[in-house]
């Protein structure tokens, strides 16, 4: 990035210009993008996608049955139609799996989703636990962490301990994290209100009537917390008038 900022050192764009005549600008950056040098190879400017290339992007296929309701009838010849394949999710380059497979390598194989970022991301982050477990009837007692002083479970077991695979404990929490909602809709005995944030159930602070309105849910929140610009956590807007009342910024 450094690079690139060195290379637009001293360029200011009027915005009037770029609208008129945009080529000449791109020209300008191009020439000077390719002035640049990273480990001894120059840089280069490829040209962006066309309205076309960006539409063809998007394509979907028609479903060639003659009573859909949705598909108007296939144009293509039919051998074509039959030769198109879907575009195929992100794979690893099999040489260099750094890197995903370039298009032409894998268009009409048989891709899976689970390289795309956004998968891989939501798994990294998803608690390695079946969905049945964490429910608030499954509840059988609290702990609390020696360290942050918070009610939670806390990781029970060694890795190859034969009870891991027998009781589940959430691991992608720690100290920083603020209490399992789960712990508030939860009626067992020994369950009295703690702050959402730190865990104390001292100096609560009663949430304001204007907020009661608005959410079904505000979690309870201490003064300490307050003055570490913490706020009420809330869940469940109500609907007024069939809409959600617009968050206005302030
Ligand atoms: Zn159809
Ligand atoms: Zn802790
Ligand atoms: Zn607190």
């Amino acid at each position: 990035m450094s690079i690139l900022n060195l290379g637009l050192q001293g360029v200011a764009l009027k915005r009037l210009e770029l609208i008129e005549n945009i080529a000449n600008i791109q020209d300008m950056l191009n020439n000077r993008t390719e002035r640049l040098v990273l480990k001894d190879k120059k840089f280069k400017c490829h040209r962006s996608a066309s309205e076309e290339t960006i539409t063809k992007l998007f394509e979907i296929k028609k479903c060639n049955n003659p009573t859909c309701p949705y598909c108007k009838p296939i144009r293509l010849p039919s051998q074509e139609f039959h030769d198109l394949s879907f575009l195929s999710d992100p794979i690893p380059s099999q040489e260099n799996t750094d890197h995903y497979a370039a298009f032409q390598s894998i268009y009409g194989t048989e891709t899976t989703e689970e390289y795309r970022p956004t998968y891989m991301q939501s798994q990294a982050n998803a608690e390695p636990i079946p969905k049945s477990i964490l429910v608030v009837g499954k509840i059988r007692g609290y702990i609390d962490c020696e360290d942050c002083k918070k009610r939670r479970l806390h990781q029970f077991f060694p890795d190859d301990h034969y009870l891991k695979e027998v009781v589940f404990v959430r691991t992608r929490i720690n100290c920083d994290s603020p209490i399992e909602v789960l712990y508030y809709s939860s009626c067992k005995s020994g369950n009295y209100p703690i702050c959402y944030y730190c865990g104390k159930s001292e100096g609560l602070v009663v949430p304001p009537e204007s907020l009661k309105q608005r959410f079904k849910q505000i979690y309870p929140l201490c003064e300490m917390c307050i003055d570490n610009r913490k706020g009420f956590h809330t869940k469940g807007e109500i609907k007024t008038n069939g809409h959600a009342s617009k968050r206005r910024k302030t």
